[in-house]
């Protein structure tokens, strides 16, 4: 038996209790965990927005760890490993998973929604999951490298196409995501980088984690096209229908909007003649591939992005670090300690 948070009900709190102890399969490694990230996917899960899940579940996808014990089919791992996951267990065999976009699969399955996920202290993750955690990097980064930084570099390097040089604007850049989106920016190379927020007192804080400017409020687009002089090379939209317009309008030419956060889960509408004729292009992006997570655990054993932790909290206080992160009262990631 363990203790884990237990989400029954859409729309209510997940509830700490005794769980039973799965069996180890051979594919399988079973990983204590020190701390695990509470994401604003959880509360959307919580909430009823999430395809999929199945109930009850234990909750949370961001899990990483040190190997306790391996299945006996286990081929790259052995007991003391530091380990991190993919937040999903990809099918392994499909056109997605079989050139490097298992990010894409059909037939994955997500932690937190399809298997029990990361509120626990031991999980179990199958192999085909994990990537190897160097020796640098600390318990909160590799907590992150696969739904925060692995993901941030999957869509500002991979499908954004970001260069050394270019110009960047994060939106909702005191959040979880966008506060180490910042520093990723700047890690690839963006010679600038622009943050939005609309939280007047998280600016500081996103001035410390390595911004040049930060804006914010209505149409912040002309203060962007201010500092730019035509505009951003890529857009990363980590909040959704609040700010999409005016990230899009902060493109310059030839400018890429990628889109990752959908916290109200509202449509946009989308001036079609200024898509085509400024040639910019929109994209969506969904979690990290084993390689950008690797990707973003190499910036982070280098030094290059720290975790921005908003706040600590303990199993118990589950249903309270839902509460701050919906209030959007911390700058920066939420943590649970196990
Ligand atoms: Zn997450
Ligand atoms: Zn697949």
């Amino acid at each position: 038996m363990q203790k884990a948070a237990v989400l029954s009900k859409l729309k209510e709190y997940p509830v700490v209790k005794e769980i039973e102890e799965e069996q180890l399969r051979e594919n399988e490694v079973l990983i204590e965990q020190s701390e695990t990230g509470i994401c604003f996917r959880d509360i959307l899960t919580m909430e009823g927005f999430l395809p999929r899940v199945v109930l009850p579940i234990v909750p949370g996808h961001e899990i990483s760890g040190v190997v306790k014990k391996v299945g006996s089919n286990v081929k790259k791992f052995k007991e003391g490993d530091r380990v991190a996951s993919l937040i999903y267990v990809p099918c392994g065999t499909c056109e997605y998973c079989t050139t490097g976009r298992e990010n894409l699969c059909r037939n994955k399955k997500t932690f937190g929604e399809s298997i029990n996920g990361a509120y626990r202290k031991y999980v179990h993750v199958p192999e085909i999951s994990l990537v190897e955690v160097p020796p640098k990097v600390s318990p909160e980064a590799a907590t992150i490298s696969a739904c925060v930084t692995g993901m941030v570099v999957q869509a500002l390097e991979v499908v954004g196409g970001l260069r050394e040089g270019n110009s960047v604007l994060i939106t909702g850049a005191g959040g979880g995501v966008g506060s180490h989106a910042v520093q990723i920016a700047k890690a690839l190379g963006a010679k600038q980088v622009i943050a939005e927020t609309s939280s007047e007192w998280k600016k500081e804080g996103i001035l410390r984690v390595g911004a040049d400017f930060v804006v914010g409020g209505q149409d912040y687009t002309k203060k962007v096209k201010e500092i730019t002089g035509d505009g951003v090379d890529v857009a990363l939209e980590t909040v959704g229908s609040p700010t999409f317009n005016d990230a899009f309008r902060s493109l310059k030419f030839g400018g890429r909007l990628v889109v990752i956060g959908n916290v109200d889960v509202n449509p946009v509408s989308l001036p079609l003649g200024n898509l085509i004729l400024k040639g910019n292009s929109i994209a969506g992006s969904v979690s990290s591939t084993k390689k950008s997570m690797t990707k973003a655990l190499k910036l982070s054993n280098e030094g290059k992005i720290i975790p921005v932790v908003g706040k600590v909290f303990s199993l118990d206080q589950v249903g309270e670090a839902y509460k701050a992160m919906k209030n959007k009262e911390l700058f920066g990631k939420a943590y649970i300690k196990l």
